[in-house]
């Protein structure tokens, strides 16, 4: 082969150096080393300083090179405009002759760290084999590996990256032919209340089934594919299957709990992750309750703007955000104040607990769990493996865990049979883990105010007002607006907040924010209490069973930076104004009661055992006469399963029913609960005046 050679620096380019060299290796295969140079930014040499200035220093460097191959044996290659390799026999002496003489060079022409040359070298011993294309890739990733450090400007790549990155190359197209061919699939792994061990959900871990049979575990491929980005492809494949399977499981009416897939930081950094959700979601149509995300802490610690948008995206369309691996090192308590996620992964993996350091692991457990709790953040233990590393979460106040001493990762089909036995089921998961009364408590204490609004024609009332909190006097206005009005021009808004809250709350503009179904408005303004201004989040939000018949809209007001309002079902908050609010498994009658209002007098519950005695016991007693028929018809099981089979909006009647000694006329309201499944059809009944209407 005829041996072309570069105009300017009269060395071989590219494919003629590596040919070179192989034919060295053919003679001698080991006992070489090459070392490669990039000289930083050169790009900017030309275009800042000149042409010529830039084709002087390639002439220099290039004409040391000629001198040592005239003396040695020696061989060089300009390889790139800005990179210049050589290979030579293994010699520490030389390698450190061409560095600092070529640096020398470098720095004679532009002394400047910008134009700093960068070399990567490799060192081919006996029990190696690799080509020359390989040992120049290896050079090249060692400075890639120097670029990051100022401290150094030589790196050496060993035998030990190499085989590292051959094995990772290999596998690459492996990863790519299981997918193709439906290698991949994932395991569920559930998480656990700690009070009773029953599940409150699941998180997808991704299973190759390898072609010789055998399942490899994400440990071996993850790291790699993270780390040459093709690890988005198979997240977004392994979302999809898991989506596949909610689908599936709604389908059939088998029982759901919320499953959760793992998130990269590649991911986020490469796709608009926020869209592919919301895609999938609509494809699948799932609801956004049942698959959640887990965002590893390490993303969070450049924290980059990216990170924040998604996190907000994905929260904007509902999605709960899991943190993963809190604790593996970077956390710190801190950053848990700025974090918007709804649950954190203390893993236990990460923490050191042995015998010496078990107090100080306590102690570290015990501030994540407590500082999490004011920011109504809940936490899952991972990794708890064995009953004492349970026990002790327990009385350190963590309430979920996941890990083998509760259940390994296993195949989805053994984990739907897992959940067909309600005993190994927690009713409720980690967001409505309050329930009935209690959680109503709660609710109402978070809010200082909480009105029904029509944004229609103005009308509200209000559900929730705390005692302190009138900051009206005098006769009601008539509608909300009005109210407003008069409670700035009693000065009990401060006076730099009243314009932006009369239009936040104005009803053109919540009218407007209607139609275009983004329906959520908050604002912060300083209200006055005990004669001094505090902060209070305002909040508007459209309820789930909003509909243009029966527009009521919520508008909420909270202390500012309380943040649990999120989490609330609006559906849940307006129990308050229901006379009677049930919740019914619609197939065995099973039921619960969730509110009743004492002052309503109906005492129908003592002793009904089903849901069927009870609604007959109601029917006799307290229904006027003339509207029995219907109700009977209205309540009917077969009827209401139908229904509820077939979609989910709601079912409505008006009756007339005895509240204390006269007849009032109620709404009566039949909708799938949030745990509604085919399997188990749970509705909400829920009774309400239509006086407060
Ligand atoms: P991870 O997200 O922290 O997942 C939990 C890992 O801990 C799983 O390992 C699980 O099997 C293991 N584990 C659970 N309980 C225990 C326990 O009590 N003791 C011990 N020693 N280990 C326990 P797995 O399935 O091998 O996954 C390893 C890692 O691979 C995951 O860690 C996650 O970072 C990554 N990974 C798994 N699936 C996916 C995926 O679909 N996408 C992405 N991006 N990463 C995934
Ligand atoms: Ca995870
Ligand atoms: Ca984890």
């Amino acid at each position: 082969m005829k041996i072309q050679r570069d105009s300017l620096t009269g060395l071989p380019q590219r494919r003629d150096y590596l040919y070179l060299v192989n034919e060295r290796l053919n003679q001698k295969h080991a006992g070489f080393c090459m070392l490669t140079m990039k000289i930083d930014h050169f790009n900017y040499l030309g275009k800042w300083y000149g042409r010529v200035e830039e084709e002087r220093l390639l002439a220099d460097i290039a004409a040391f090179f000629q001198e040592l191959i005239n003396k040695y044996e020696i061989i060089t290659g300009y390889m790139e405009p800005d990179t210049f390799s050589v290979f030579f026999p293994a010699d520490l002496a030389m390698a450190e002759n061409i560095r600092h003489s070529t640096t020398q060079i470098v720095k004679n022409a532009r002394d400047s760290e910008v134009f700093r040359p960068i070399f990567g070298g490799f060192i081919l011993r006996d029990n190696f084999s690799a080509g020359a294309a390989d040992l120049f890739e290896y050079t090249i990733n060692a400075i890639n590996q120097a670029v990051g450090t100022l401290k150094t400007n030589i790196f050496w790549f060993d035998e030990g990256l190499a085989r590292q990155m051959l094995e990772e190359t290999e596998l690459m197209p492996k990863v790519a032919y299981g997918m193709e061919n439906g290698q991949f699939t994932f395991y569920l792994q559930p998480r656990c209340q700690m009070s009773d061990g029953r599940i409150i959900g699941a998180e997808a871990l991704v299973r190759w089934l390898s072609s010789t049979g055998e399942i490899i575990s994400p440990e071996e491929f993850i790291p790699a594919m993270e780390k040459n980005g093709y690890i988005t492809q198979l997240d977004k494949y392994i979302w999809e299957k898991v989506c596949q399977v909610l689908q599936r499981w709604q389908k059939h009416g088998m029982r759901m709990l919320p499953v959760s897939v793992n998130v990269s930081r590649r991911d986020i950094q490469e796709m608009d992750v926020v869209q592919v959700f919301a895609q999938l979601l609509e494809k699948y149509n799932i609801p956004v309750d049942f698959l959640e995300l887990e965002i590893t802490e390490t993303a969070y610690i450049h924290n980059e703007a990216s990170i924040r948008e998604t996190e907000q995206g994905l929260r904007r369309l509902g999605f709960k955000i899991l943190i993963d691996d809190f604790g593996s090192g970077y956390s710190s308590l801190n950053m848990l104040k700025d974090i918007q996620a709804d649950v954190l992964k203390l893993d236990m993996r990460f923490l050191d607990m042995s015998r010496e350091n078990f107090d100080k692991g306590c102690n570290i457990i015990n501030s994540i769990i407590s500082m999490a709790s004011q920011i109504d953040l809940a936490v899952i233990a991972e990794g708890v493996e064995t009953l004492e590393q349970s026990e002790m979460l327990s009385a350190l106040g963590c309430s979920f865990a996941q890990g083998y001493h509760y259940y390994r990762p296993m195949p989805i089909a053994e984990y739907e049979l897992l959940l067909e036995d309600e005993n190994n089921v927690a009713l409720s998961g980690i967001t409505n883990r309050k329930s009935g009364a209690a959680y109503l408590r709660d609710l109402a204490q978070y809010f200082a105010m909480v009105a029904e609004v029509n944004p229609f024609t103005g009308e509200y009332h209000f559900i929730q007002c705390d005692d302190g909190f009138r900051f009206s006097s005098g006769v009601r206005p008539d509608t909300i607006t009005e109210y407003i009005e008069s409670s700035i021009e009693s000065g009990n808004v401060h006076p730099d907040d009243a314009a932006g809250y009369l239009r936040r709350t104005g009803m053109a503009f919540i009218r407007e924010k209607l139609l275009s179904r983004t329906l959520r408005i908050l604002y912060d303004l300083r209200i006055k209490r005990q004669n001094s201004y505090q902060w209070y989040t305002f909040e508007c939000m459209q309820p789930k069973n909003f509909s243009l018949e029966e527009p009521w809209i919520l508008f909420t007001w909270k202390q500012a930076h309380a943040d649990a309002s999120r989490r609330i079902d609006s559906l849940t908050l307006m129990h308050r104004m229901f006379v009677l609010v049930l919740k019914v498994n619609a197939r065995n009658g099973n039921f619960e009661i969730l509110h009743r209002d004492r002052a309503a007098g109906l005492d129908i519950y003592r002793n009904s055992v089903s849901a069927a005695e009870l609604a007959a016991n109601f029917k006799s007693h307290y229904i006027y006469p003339d509207d029995r028929k219907a109700y009977e018809a209205f309540t009917d099981r077969q009827a209401v399963l139908r229904h509820f089979g077939a979609g989910d909006e709601p079912m409505r009647m008006k009756l007339r029913y005895l509240r204390r000694d006269k007849y009032v006329l109620c709404r009566l309201e039949i909708s799938r609960s949030i745990e509604y499944s085919g399997g188990r059809p749970v509705v909400l009944v829920t009774l309400m005046d239509c006086h407060a209407l």
